[in-house]
């Protein structure tokens, strides 16, 4: 049955064609449903009136109530505007619109009461009020019953063509009766008592006509509660059925390789988070289910070690493993640096990468088939349909979050049995990104450092001070350390930047002489064996200097680097710096991080290099992260695969996240198939929000 909420929005009483189609694009509004969904993101209390008189710069808004006098154009081109005297009893301010003019000079009534409501501002050395709302008196005092006005957002356009947050409200309000009596609940009567005991229908009507601030406070919290708890019950349904439909190879036996490597090729005591993660790897790959787990850990925490010892299991059961990382250089790293590990193993370690040469390629693709390489190391290229194994056991994805859902589905498709699963980032994902990112997934916290680590110094230095920390580096590099100098280059096409970066090498090397000092230089624009040749001379010591774009900025490896010089820091992102940080601090002595600005800062930029300075902690950076920029920008929506949420804000409603995903787990334990009558709004709705869904949880 058509719901009245698929009815397309031009039906709408003051809607018709022309606004229809902006709806639709400018804010993704083409049905009912969606208007519905579109809730304020805020709310000002109209009850409270001002005076002309009683503006001050204190007052951030006020509400008036006058008349207006006539219309005046003044001004041209971009200062052209549309000016209005207002007056009440005390005084008489100027209202002024530089936008949506057309519509203004056709619905203001000169001489008529209003109600206006605004910012402030002073202009010329007197207040005026620029873009104010405002509303005939007459038609302001029969909606009083509204103290509380919902603010919708809009854009420019919009307002512009009269559809101004004042105007959605409207709508809104047009809409409520059309709609009442035909929005089934959603929640049980358990957990609408859990959550406040606001119904679905009062939930909405005060949310975009609230009646008081606490009948608003729990309509709020209601269908913030319902949109977190539905994806919660969506992605743990899915890990359910993940866990009854798809079996997983059992590991059966930790044998040969794993005791022989443990006990002596191990060159160190795994940390105790090493141990009990790779204690719930085995686990896991021992229950006849298919392994999803997402392993996190700051940076140098020992991720590959632990990684290491799961592929060792696999091979010890009689499986392949397979090592993935998102670039060529991590790749190489991973394999130079397990070979290194497993020297003196019967293990069978190969590297295949996009520039693998063909020939090579061949044999490793025909060994791989015959089961004759038990772990191979390497990059998207392992994702082609051409790469076939034997018998994979076991896939390791490394830095994980570079790599999509769909990818990790292409590796399904590898065998018969789905492999085991083990994700590792080294970028802490806040818990309330983790818990709707990876919802799906186990999850374990690599949360202690090998022993004897000293914590980075981290300082924020001014390009002035240059000379200064010249000089700071030419005293470590006299102690034998190494030095990493790194650029911002976003786009590795951008000219100005590698021109930066190529002035950077060119100043350093000025500074730092041959014979004395060797630079290095690397970036993504260089072939691949001079990158390379570049990376393998510093990681040998033959160069002091790495000058870099973030191409080294996950996984890179040198011990002896205890330096690390970031330019331009304020045009990085919080969790790309710790990233760059974190590759230093890997050897026994003091490292060093200097974060290079130019005296101007903004106030996010700012923000990020304190916290840098102040903490070393991943997780704490990682929440200040999503603070500063929120869910979307920190993950890249498009391919995060975030769900995109209406009116729940996962940095503001951790807690409430926290419950609806315990009564979603709560649920499913008591009534996994939703079956009980008690349950059937739940599984009502849950069955219309999967209709039109692409589901991919089936292959993840
Ligand atoms: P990440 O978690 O960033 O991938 P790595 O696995 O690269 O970290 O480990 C960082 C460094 O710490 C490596 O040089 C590794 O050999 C070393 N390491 C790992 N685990 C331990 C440990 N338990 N004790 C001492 N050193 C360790
Ligand atoms: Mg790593």
């Amino acid at each position: 049955m058509p719901s009245v909420l698929d009815t397309p929005i031009e039906f709408l009483k003051g809607v018709g064609p022309q606004r229809g189609e902006l709806l639709r694009k400018d804010l993704s509004i083409g049905t009912y449903g969606e208007l519905l969904q579109h809730f304020p993101f805020r709310y000002v209390d109209r009850s409270v009136f001002h005076c002309v008189r009683e503006i001050n710069e204190e007052l951030t808004q006020v509400q008036l109530r006058g008349v207006i006098g006539p219309l005046k154009m003044l001004g041209e081109k971009q200062g052209r505007r549309l000016a209005v005297q207002f007056t009440d009893a005390t005084g008489s301010i100027e209202l002024v619109w530089f936008k949506g003019i057309r519509w203004l000079q056709t619905s203001l009534k000169p001489g008529q009461e209003y109600v206006v409501f605004g910012k402030p501002t002073v202009f010329n050395g007197r207040f005026n009020l620029a873009h104010p709302e405002l509303e005939l008196a007459a038609t302001w005092d029969q909606g009083l019953d509204v103290a509380l006005q919902p603010v919708y957002s809009t854009t420019e356009k919009l307002t512009a063509r009269g559809l101004t947050s004042r105007a959605i409200w409207k709508l809104q309000k047009a809409l409520l009766p059309t709609v009442m009596g035909q929005l089934p609940e959603t929640l049980s009567r358990e957990l609408l008592d859990l959550v406040g005991g606001v119904g679905r229908e009062e939930a909405f009507r005060q949310v975009h006509a609230p009646q008081d601030r606490t009948k608003l406070d729990a309509a709020v919290r209601r269908l913030k509660f319902e949109e977190l708890f539905f994806i919660q019950l969506q992605l743990l349904k899915q890990k359910l059925l993940l866990q009854q439909s798809l079996r997983g190879n059992v590991f059966t036996q930790v044998g040969e390789h794993f005791n022989r490597f443990y006990h002596h090729h191990l060159p160190f005591e795994l940390t105790g988070a090493q141990k009990r993660v790779v204690k719930e790897i085995r686990k896991d790959m021992g229950t006849g289910r298919q392994m999803n787990r997402l392993v996190q850990g700051d940076v140098g925490s020992g991720k590959t070690v632990v990684s290491l010892l799961s592929m060792l299991i696999a091979l010890d059961n009689g499986f392949q493993a397979a090592l993935m990382a998102p670039t060529e250089i991590l790749a190489q790293q991973h394999f130079h640096s397990i070979s290194r590990m497993l020297e003196g193993m019967p293990v069978v370690l190969r590297l295949l990468t996009g520039s693998t040469r063909t020939a090579e390629r061949r044999s490793i693709l025909t060994a791989l088939q015959a089961g004759e390489v038990h772990i191979i190391v390497g990059t998207h290229a392992l994702l082609e349909d051409r790469v076939q194994f034997q018998r994979l056991g076991l896939v390791v994805i490394d830095e994980q979050h570079r790599f999509g859902v769909a990818q990790r589905a292409r590796l399904w498709a590898k065998s018969e049995i789905p492999p085991h699963v083990l994700v590792m980032t080294a970028t802490p994902i806040p818990r309330t990104l983790a818990m709707t990112l990876y919802g799906d997934l186990d999850s374990s916290v690599i949360d202690e450092l090998p022993p004897g680590r000293k914590p980075i110094r981290t300082v924020h230095r001014f390009d002035s001070a240059r000379n200064a920390v010249f000089g700071f580096m030419e005293e470590e590099m006299a102690k034998g350390r190494q030095v990493y100098v790194v650029y911002p280059l976003i786009e590795e096409s951008e000219k100005s930047d590698l021109k930066d970066l190529n002035d950077g090498f060119e100043s350093m090397v000025r500074r730092f002489p041959l014979p004395k000092y060797a630079v290095s230089i690397v970036h993504g624009r260089m072939d691949q064996a001079t990158k390379d040749y570049e990376m393998a001379r510093f990681k040998k010591g033959e160069t002091n200097i790495l000058v870099a774009t973030t191409v080294i900025e996950v996984g890179v490896d040198v011990p002896n680097a205890s330096v690390m010089v970031i330019e331009n820091a304020e045009r990085f992102g919080l969790s790309q710096l710790h990233q760059l940080r974190g590759r230093v601090g890997r050897g026994a002595e003091q490292s060093f991080c200097i974060l290079m600005t130019g005296e101007k800062l903004g106030n996010d930029a700012r923000a990020r290099i304190e916290t840098m300075v102040r903490t070393n902690d991943g997780f704490e950076i990682a929440e200040t992260d999503l603070r500063l920029r929120g869910p979307g920008d920190l993950m890249g929506t498009q391919q995060s695969g975030l769900p995109q949420l209406h009116i729940a804000d996962l940095v503001e409603d951790s807690a409430l996240l926290q419950q609806a995903r315990q009564a979603a787990m709560r649920l499913l334990d008591t009534d996994p198939g939703l079956a009980e009558p008690r349950h059937a709004p739940i599984a009502r709705a849950l069955h219309e929000q999967l209709k039109g869904q692409a589901v991919w949880g089936r292959i993840s």
